[in-house]
């Protein structure tokens, strides 16, 4: 094998005993821009770069060194199913301790009319919430989630809406989970972001996330008011006055076709802010892609691979990017900046596990991608308690040893069945893969990482 000093400092599995063929886990793929190939093998939490012989002699079961056996490449295969399921009982155990995000929305309404939003397909009613809706949120959360770590992210339409009305909502649910001592974070266009600062840090607040999806004339050309009045500059004002008051931003740029070649030149907008070097900043890519609605032409958009194939190739050509953004390429950033793998991933959708979202109607859904969709409703917390079990137990029994096409998936324990909303949308229910490109990510994320 290479010998790559960062990768014999990954774990070791224990040798398995009575070695007999390759792991149903191990994930090959040629490396991007190499004659090499990246195996990762996330049961055993192995990674190497190996040549192409070597991948032959794997194949044909040569182990002359008991390299491959060391690293859980070949395996005893009663051996291997007895690790998995060790595995999977670690990483369900760890999840019930995990902390869990409980996302509110007090409004489904906005003050932008942002060219892709997939709420307008919604017709959202246009009411405001209550007091006693709020009440009930944290009565119901703090009974139901007692003992659980948890804190709540303020959801929309836009939760930051001007006006007096909205001051005094924001205000309360900053009591109520100031009482109940828990973290808020929020979701937000930005636009009013400035003139919420002084109330902000009356709370705990985790992070705020904010959208900007390019400098000024390709910003202001997607998410623009009700009456196309640009919105960058007093977005701009508000995550300058985050950062200078110590409040988290987590700055999320939408990408699709038309956008992507603006990474570049918004990455150097946030480098010359200074943005970059605030301990308060950090930056996520959101991928626009169809859910139940869509406002996109479907050719705008970007499928995973292509996207972040696309963002390989920009950042060889613009290495500064990788200070505004770094992707995460599967597991290969985790690999390359921790020395070793993550959990094996049986199951990568939080849904009513450790996500949950509600709106002031009082309705209960599993996550961001459901709320407020018809038929997605798995009960109430007001006016009374409900609950549809049988929805919630599809949603929660999901997982990779669930999903038929997962069970024997090789790249399964990196890919973690994807999203159950998609995969509902889909197939027509949760309990089915919406497959991701992990080969593809981790043969440019070994060439950008690791090579
Ligand atoms: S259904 Fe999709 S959006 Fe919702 S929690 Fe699961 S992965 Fe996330
Ligand atoms: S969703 Fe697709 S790629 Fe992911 S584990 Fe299942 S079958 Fe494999």
């Amino acid at each position: 094998m290479t010998d790559n000093s960062k990768n014999n400092e990954y774990i070791r599995p224990n040798s398995p005993l009575g070695v007999k063929g390759a792991s149903k886990h191990n994930i090959i793929t040629p490396i991007k821009d190499s004659e090499d190939f990246f195996i990762v093998n996330p049961l055993y939490k192995s990674a190497d770069i190996i040549s192409a012989n070597e991948i032959e002699m794997l194949k044909n079961n040569l182990d002359q060194n008991g390299d491959f056996a060391e690293r859980g490449y070949l395996v005893n295969e009663a051996k291997e199913k007895k690790d998995f399921k060790l595995a999977y009982l670690d990483f369900t155990e760890q999840r019930e301790s995990d902390e869990v995000q409980l996302f509110f929305v007090p409004n489904y309404s906005c003050n932008f009319a942002c060219s892709y939003c997939y709420q307008e397909g919604y017709n959202p009613v246009q009411k405001a919430v209550t007091n006693e809706v709020i009440d009930a949120f944290f009565n119901y959360i703090n009974t139901e989630f007692a003992g659980r770590r948890k804190y709540i992210t303020v959801f929309g339409g836009e939760p930051l809406l001007p006006g007096d009305n909205q001051r005094k909502m924001i205000t309360r649910i900053i009591e109520k989970a100031n009482i109940a001592k828990l973290d808020l974070a929020f979701v937000t266009n930005g636009y009013t972001l400035a003139s919420y600062v002084e109330l902000l840090n009356t709370a705990s607040i985790r992070e705020v996330q904010v959208t900007l999806d390019g400098t000024q004339e390709v910003h202001d050309g997607r998410r623009y008011l009700k009456g196309k009045q640009p919105t960058f500059d007093k977005i701009i004002e508000g995550i300058d006055a985050c950062l200078a008051a110590g409040i988290n931003i987590n700055l999320r740029m939408v990408v699709d076709k038309e956008n992507i070649e603006n990474l570049a030149p918004l990455s150097l907008f946030a480098i010359e802010k200074g943005w970059t070097k605030s301990p308060y900043f950090k930056t996520q890519i959101g991928r626009n892609y169809e859910l139940h609605f869509c406002n996109s032409t479907p050719e705008k958009l970007f499928d995973r691979a292509t996207l972040y194939e696309k963002m390989y190739e920009m950042l060889k050509e613009h290495p500064y990017i990788a200070e505004f953004y770094k992707p995460a390429f599967s597991i290969a950033k985790y690999i390359s900046e921790h020395e070793e793998l993550p959990l094996a991933l049986f199951d990568s959708c939080p849904a009513c596990k450790t996500e949950w979202a509600f709106d002031f109607t009082g309705t209960i859904y599993s996550c961001t991608a459901t709320v407020g969709n018809k038929g997605d409703e798995l009960g109430t917390f007001y006016p009374e308690i409900t609950k549809n079990e049988t929805a919630i137990e599809s949603w929660q029994n999901r997982d990779i040893t669930t999903i038929e096409e997962c069970k024997t998936c090789d790249v399964a324990l990196a890919c973690g069945g994807g999203c159950a909303s998609v995969a509902k949308n889909k197939n027509g229910h949760p309990n089915s893969p919406d497959c991701r490109p992990v080969k593809e990510l981790l043969s440019l994320g070994a060439a950008y990482y690791l090579k």
